[in-house]
């Protein structure tokens, strides 16, 4: 069979974040007791709440299409939700519900970019970025995130890589690898930037409600933004629903309309029962995430407090979500060399920086999803063996 010339555009992009947990994943099929903290996958269970509204739903026959846009009701409650925790207005008119905020994103490249368009990305990058770009006939153009400045973006730099190909910024803040976030200041010259060179702006905020200390700005708050952006987010982290596929994306009413003709040919409507259950998640349990804030902030705290008993590791707590990330440049390793010989060694599987961009070399992601005493004893394991290794 003759494949497309896409195909070969969106293989392999983003594979080094999956190497090292793949191997542990295989190991742990076969009875390894490896502690896995290389998957941005919550360990809490959906609120009961939630899981009694989608048994609910079932059982009240909500199992046929859905409106392709989404329920009315979820609509409503996104619309709110956006506004109560982003600061801005929002209709139910300007909401899509997708299945995820992965979903979500691949549908707006889609319906912005065009072939040879170049869209800015800050670097790391989550994995999937790449791909989904290049999908829709893209190149993603990266700028740093620096270590010494705390990867916080720096708006001069995205203005340097702007080209007369330049359509749009692809933002991931509150930021997955590193958890920075953007200052209020930043989020304004970055919305500056889209106005003087006519950019759009997606913001994928998955992490927003992960914000450990009130430091996010969505820089669609910022004037002139509500035209040429597109804020993405899901239930996935803030909700522990992951497994749920429930995300959604807020724009003007008429890319709305665009996301509607790809979400007809792409899945055609959200679960109905899943999207009861996500109504009751932003309605009635709008309360849930505050409580696995607190417990991530917990356990990044006995992150940081053992691996700085390491001379070789690097470690700093994060502004926001559920990854600690290391820099075990000291060690003499890159994050890849590191993750492998630490899986190896100690049982522990993480996520090589390198898997996320260039600007991610010599780190590792930590992700936050054991309980704290687990979680305590692999970050002694991995300051063993930072400790270990000779540089
Ligand atoms: N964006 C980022 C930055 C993520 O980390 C993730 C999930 N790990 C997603 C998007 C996708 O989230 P969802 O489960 O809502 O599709």
């Amino acid at each position: 069979m003759r494949c497309s010339s896409r195909t070969a555009r969106i293989a392999g992009e983003g594979v080094d974040a999956w190497i090292v947990h793949d191997r542990a994943m295989a190991r742990r099929e076969q009875g390894e007791d490896v502690i896995i903290l290389s998957l941005g996958d919550p360990d809490f269970d959906t609120p009961r709440v939630i899981r009694e509204a989608a048994q609910r739903s079932l059982d009240g026959g909500r199992t046929h299409y859905s409106p392709i846009p989404g329920e009315t009701a979820l609509r409503l409650a996104i619309a709110q939700h956006t506004k109560r925790t982003s600061g801005f207005d929002v209709r139910p008119e300007q909401v899509t519900v997708f299945p995820g905020a992965q979903a979500a994103l691949f549908a707006l490249a889609q319906c912005l970019v065009d072939g040879g368009d170049e869209i800015i990305v800050p670097d790391p990058w989550y994995p999937t970025y790449e791909a989904l770009l290049r999908a829709a006939g893209g190149e993603m153009v990266t700028v740093p995130l620096r270590p010494e400045n705390r990867f916080h973006l720096e708006p001069d730099v995205i203005e340097q890589a702007i080209t007369p190909r330049t359509r749009g910024l692809l933002l991931n803040f509150p930021h997955n690898p590193t958890g920075a976030c953007l200052s209020r200041d930043t989020a304004h010259a970055v919305a500056a930037l889209c106005e003087a060179h006519d950019l759009w702006c997606i913001s994928d905020e998955v992490y927003a409600a992960l914000d450990h200390a009130g430091r996010h700005t969505s820089p669609l708050t910022a004037p002139g933004m509500r035209e040429r952006g597109a804020h993405v987010s899901s239930l996935s982290k803030s909700h522990a629903m992951t497994g749920w596929r429930c995300g959604w994306a807020v724009t003007s009413v008429e890319l709305a309309l665009h996301l509607e003709h790809v979400a007809r040919a792409m899945f055609f409507g959200v679960s109905q029962f899943v999207q009861d259950a996500a109504t009751t998640a932003l309605t009635v349990r709008d309360d849930e995430a505050p409580a696995n804030r607190a417990s991530y902030v917990r356990r990044a705290q006995v992150v940081v407090e053992e691996l700085s008993t390491s001379k070789h590791i690097h470690v700093r707590l994060p502004d926001a979500s559920m990854y600690v990330f290391a820099d075990v440049r000291g060690t003499g390793l890159d994050g890849k060399q590191f993750a492998e010989r630490l899986l190896d060694a100690e049982d522990v599987s993480v996520t090589p920086g390198e898997g996320f961009g260039a600007s991610g070399a010599g780190h590792v992601r930590i992700t936050l999803a054991v309980g704290e005493d687990l979680l305590r004893e692999a970050s002694r394991r991995i300051a063993r063996f930072a400790d270990s290794v000779r540089p």
